[in-house]
Formats: structure tokens, sequence, C-alpha cells
């Protein structure tokens, strides 16, 4: 009887000691990813670099003439003569290139007016100039 009881018990610790491993290997939920971190390759939510090249790019001293603001909304620094905006052609507002593009690569949508700068538009839009 006793011998019974023992080999229960070493039963009983073994599967115990498992379930332990198992509990232990197993991977914490990730806390949340602040968004300043860039996203690992493959895994990009917003635009891609293609794209992202293809809006329009200018200087701040050709166009300040044109487009009142003389700020970067995203860093908050006065634009300079020098400073190289990018526009994006869904809405029109415009950025640092520097500022904008890191914004763009992981959110496909205006830092301003949250307006979508979707793909699939850009897309949709070659195929009705046709
Ligand atoms: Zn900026
Ligand atoms: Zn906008």
């Amino acid at each position: 009887m006793a011998f019974i009881l023992g080999f229960f018990m070493l039963v009983v610790l073994i599967v115990l000691a498992s379930y332990m491993c198992i509990r232990a290997s197993r991977q914490p939920p990730l806390p949340y990813r602040p968004p300043d971190r860039p996203p690992a390759p493959g895994l990009v939510p917003g635009i891609d670099e293609a794209t992202l090249l293809s809006y329009p790019k200018f200087l701040y001293s050709s166009a300040k003439r044109e487009q009142g603001a003389g700020t970067c909304p995203i860093c908050l620094g006065d634009y300079r003569d020098s400073d190289v905006l990018r526009m994006l052609p869904d809405c029109g507002h415009f950025f640092h290139v520097k500022c904008v593009d890191p914004w763009l690569r992981s959110s496909p949508t205006c830092p301003i007016c949250r307006k979508c700068q979707c793909v699939e538009r850009a897309q949709d839009s070659v195929v009705l100039g046709n």
C-alpha cells in the first residue's frame, strides 16, 4: 500500500513539475509599445517607402509666399529657408521631411487633420486617369 501511495505521489509531482515548466516557458503578454520605436521590418502599418517618396517635396523658401504657416506642427520648430518640407497630397498639409517621414512610416494619417493618406486611393486615381 505504501508503495502505491509513494508511486502516486511521484506521478503527481512529475505532473506538477511539467505544468510549472510549461507556465514558465510561456511568454508573458507584450507590454504597450511606445509609438516612437520604429516598427519591425515587414510589420509596418504606415505608408510604404515608395509611396512616401512620391509625395511632393520642396524647399520652404520656395513656398513660404503662398503658405501662411511657418511652424512645423510635429517638432514645433520654425521653418527656415533651407528646410526641406513634404506635402501630403490628400490634404495639402506640409511638414519637415525629417519629421513627417518617420510619422508616415508608422501611421498613414496626417498629423494635423488625421486624413488617411491611404495607398489604395493613390492606386485608384491612377486607374481613373486612364
Ligand atoms: Zn519638424
Ligand atoms: Zn492634413
